[in-house]
């Protein structure tokens, strides 16, 4: 098991500000707090995707088949400071990691979150995916 941060946002944080602070932490996902102890990492691709189809907040992302729902005894154990809840400390696989420890590309593949590629063009690394490209930075 590793060690990875992640910054963690509320669940009313809009996509495009949940994304901006990926790039600023360098890390390619987040954890959203749900209320009630709920908290569901995200990663990249998703909030590129939400940002897409217009997506009001991070909360309400409709395709939750991509997120990974944290649970107490999955694969990823997670611990909030209570002090300063800005950043989560995850205990993940090392399967997992590179999944989440660079920033995200402004274009990314909206299947596995690959980076680079161009706008509607299929996933340079030929996973499926198609390629979606977050623009006026
Ligand atoms: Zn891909």
């Amino acid at each position: 098991m590793v060690k990875l941060d992640l910054p963690l946002v509320k669940a009313n944080t809009t996509p495009r500000k949940a994304f901006d602070l990926m790039r600023t932490k360098n890390r390619s996902g987040i954890v959203i707090d749900l209320g009630g102890g709920a908290h569901v990492v995200a990663r990249a691709h998703v909030i590129a995707s939400a940002i897409k189809q217009k997506a009001a907040n991070v909360g309400g992302i409709p395709d939750l088949e991509e997120i990974v729902h944290w649970t107490p005894g999955s694969k990823a154990e997670i611990h909030i400071d209570e002090i300063a809840p800005t950043n989560v400390t995850l205990k993940v696989t090392r399967d997992i990691l590179p999944l989440f420890e660079q920033g995200p590309a402004l274009c990314l593949c909206d299947k596995n979150g690959h980076p680079g590629g161009v706008e509607g063009e299929p996933c340079p690394r030929g996973c499926g995916g198609t390629v979606i490209c977050i623009k006026s930075y």
